[in-house]
């Protein structure tokens, strides 16, 4: 395999532009997206036929505008290129489909910022995400937008973001007299799933209909011999990584990395980080050719952040820094940060941000299936804190205490083998609990669940920090000692903010009692965390920056509390049918089965014993009425949830209905280990997650 060649191969990429368009349009087209320049209209149509022209020696028919509607999914729909001439057709892509597209957003999420008469949305070319030909269509990454203008999607606002963030950067580099076009922001989102096998899931109704298991019983072996992370490759899991590789860097995907994660049927993948906008695209490209690949190898890829009880769920880690196009990168702290007032001013603004809207980042990883996660011993807790490591935190405590900060000598690491080399030790060690740490050059979020669309984060985060970014900025303009100015803000303001600074284990028990004393919130649910989105100052920072209008940012909580109440229902009502069509009638007919083993016992001369019999009926017929009896419960409950009242109703499925689907799946999961297999029909967690070998 030459990995050069076939790299992008699907991909009208900036080589396959410059060598398809005029010079002059190549040019103009990069400066678009460079330099942010907005579109000359008047090159549409030649970029268009060009488009075409490669897209159809790549045996495409169609095209397609692809976008991300806030359903968290992308969306696509598919024209041909066909069109009539004369007695017979041409094929023909113009400007003006490119750059614009129209669909009906009535059938999307929206918040209730549409009715359904004004149904009018617009798709709108995004230049800067390449576009590509897969599977006989070349797909067109474009914004969603309403007739009037609202953003109805997860790319509009992420560009807006990145504006933002670009604009208040370049304030700060500027007084620091930084050279500087444009500040970017940087992504590297890895990705971990699950590998089952399509036989096991096919037959399981909770896995294809919600993602998830929603019963199942512990199996044996779960990851506490700690031998699956990092281990060696099975066949048919090596067979299908070696597969999606090859697939996604046709398709421009820079994977990187691909092991097998803490669980048993657990991987992850990674790329190599590049501007957030194309690492979402990509990102989204990712999780569906990782499905598509799955399937070809009748495997099934689980995306959902917590497919299985007991042993860990997935995230995804998104590595974020800033950088400009003179590829220096602002949270690089050098040799001695502590001399590094810039970078100090950066790390503070990004510390202020956290901490000032801790709130609204918290929501804005927010999902049902992430909720399972979160404060669940292997990802980092519903609480927002900032982990710095040992060098920057005991930089940041001495500004916070006032005292001088003596660097340490660099510390270099000998693996203690003779051959090998000395190396030097990172600045920061790994902190795997916190939910947002620094590693060495850039921040790596943690707390991002596997199947979110990782948009929706680096919006929140870019924001937040542009704004912090932009106080600092209004304060230091126009004084005359930028350097001494600076300093003021860093201690003034890492005082105000140490709060949110935490550099220990974030999974201990000392955490939460120790966030409530310094006031952090600790929001655990979907339904306890969105509506801070509705508070006036956590609305205010998206408009200072552009990036939703009051409207938009009510109509996205909306959406999110709608969508989580949604799969709450969607999950009850799978338990409920499971429970009544499956699990019931297979136990009810074991215990029928015993019952006549007891009155076969009985019937010999002199009566058997029988009490491992009667032991397991008792036992069982409890917990079949117990069960009952909790189905019956879910089944009022549900009906009783106010519909109509987003707020109420989401808190109804967080407080209520929950836990009655806990108390369902407590009686079945006991079930499960007493009922034989020879009745159990359902796929065990044995059965799934040792089937791929
Ligand atoms: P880990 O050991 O936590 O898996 P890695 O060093 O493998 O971390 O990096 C994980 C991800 O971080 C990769 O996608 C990588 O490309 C990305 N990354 C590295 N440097 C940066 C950066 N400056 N900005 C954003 N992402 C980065
Ligand atoms: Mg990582």
């Amino acid at each position: 395999m030459n990995l050069p060649e076939i790299f992008a191969e699907n991909v009208f990429s900036d080589a396959v532009q410059k060598e398809t368009l005029p010079t002059e349009v190549y040019k103009a087209l990069r400066e678009t997206i460079e330099a942010g320049k907005t579109l000359d209209i008047s090159i549409a149509g030649t970029v268009a036929s060009a488009m075409k022209k490669w897209a159809v020696s790549k045996g495409a028919t169609h095209y397609t505008h692809w976008f991300q509607p806030l359903t968290g999914l992308t969306a696509e729909k598919h024209e041909s290129f066909i069109e009539k001439e004369g007695d017979g057709v041409i094929m023909r892509l113009t400007g003006k489909s490119l750059i614009v597209g129209e669909s009906d957003a009535s059938s999307f999420p929206s918040g209730g910022s549409r009715a359904t008469h004004m149904a009018r949305g617009y798709t709108a070319w995004d230049p800067t995400s390449p576009a590509f030909v897969r599977e006989g269509t070349l797909y067109i990454p474009t914004v969603f937008v309403s007739y009037t203008g609202e953003t109805l999607d997860n790319k509009a606002p992420l560009l807006r973001s990145m504006n933002a963030l670009d604009k208040q950067a370049k304030r700060l580099l500027k007084l620091f007299e930084i050279d500087c076009k444009k500040v970017s922001c940087t992504v590297g989102p890895e990705q971990e799933y699950f590998l089952i096998d399509e036989e096991q899931y096919l037959k399981r109704k909770d896995l294809r209909l919600t993602g998830r298991t929603l019963f199942g019983a512990n199996v044996a072996r779960g990851q506490e011999l700690e031998d699956n992370y990092y281990g060696a490759l099975k066949p048919r899991v090596a067979a299908f990584m070696r597969d999606l590789d090859n697939e996604l860097w046709r398709y421009g995907v820079t994977s990187k990395t691909k092991h097998n994660e803490v669980a048993p049927s657990q991987h992850e993948m990674a790329p190599i980080y590049s501007t957030v906008n194309t690492a979402v695209d990509a990102n989204m490209l990712t999780m569906e050719i990782m499905q598509c690949v799955a399937k070809k190898h009748h495997l099934v890829c689980l995306l959902h952040e917590k497919p299985f009880r007991g042993i860990n769920g997935s995230g995804k880690h998104n590595n974020w820094s800033l950088t400009t196009d003179k590829g220096f990168n602002l949270l690089d702290p050098g040799l001695s940060p502590e001399n590094n007032t810039f970078f100090k001013l950066v790390l503070t603004a990004v510390i202020k941000a956290v901490d000032d809207y801790q709130g609204i980042l918290r929501a804005s990883i927010a999902s049902a299936g992430n909720d399972h996660r979160l404060g669940a011993d292997e990802a980092p807790p519903a609480i927002m804190s900032v982990y710095l490591g040992d060098q920057l935190g005991a930089m940041v405590d001495c500004i916070v205490k006032g005292e001088n900060y003596v660097a340490p000598k660099s510390a270099q690491t000998s693996i203690g083998v003779p051959e090998s080399p000395i190396f030097p030790k990172d600045a920061t060690d790994r902190n795997r609990t916190s939910p947002f740490a620094f590693t060495g050059n850039k921040f790596e979020f943690r707390s991002l669940g596997s199947q979110a669309n990782v948009a929706e984060a680096n919006i929140c985060l870019n924001t937040i920090v542009a704004d912090a970014f932009g106080q600092f900025a209004d304060e230091l303009e126009g004084k005359n000692d930028i350097e001494k100015a600076a300093c003021e803000i860093v201690s003034r303001e890492l005082k105000k903010h140490y709060r949110i600074i935490y550099n220990l284990d974030g999974y201990g028990p000392e955490w939460e009692p120790e966030a409530k004393k310094r006031g952090l919130l600790n929001n655990k649910t979907t339904a306890d965390a969105v509506p801070v989105c509705y508070e006036d100052d956590n609305i205010g920072v998206f408009v200072r920056q552009n990036v939703f209008t009051r409207e938009e940012a009510v109509a996205r909580a909306d959406i999110k509390l709608e969508n989580y109440t949604k799969i709450i229902n969607i999950e009850a009502l799978t338990m409920i049918e499971m429970a009544r069509r499956e699990i019931i009638p297979a136990v009810s007919a074991f215990i029928e089965k015993l019952c006549s083993a007891v009155n076969a016992k009985k019937s010999v001369k002199g009566s058997l014993p029988c009490s491992a019999e009667t032991k397991l009926i008792d036992r069982l017929s409890y917990l079949n009425d117990t069960a009952d009896a909790a189905v019956e419960k879910l089944v009022s409950d549900l009906k009783a949830v106010k519909k109509g009242d987003i707020k109420k109703s989401s808190e109804a499925m967080a407080h209520v209905i929950i836990p009655d689907m806990e108390n369902l799946r407590k009686a079945v999961d006991e079930m499960e280990t007493l009922t034989s297999s020879e009745f159990w029909a359902l796929p065990t967690y044995f059965d799934i997650l040792y089937s791929v070998r």
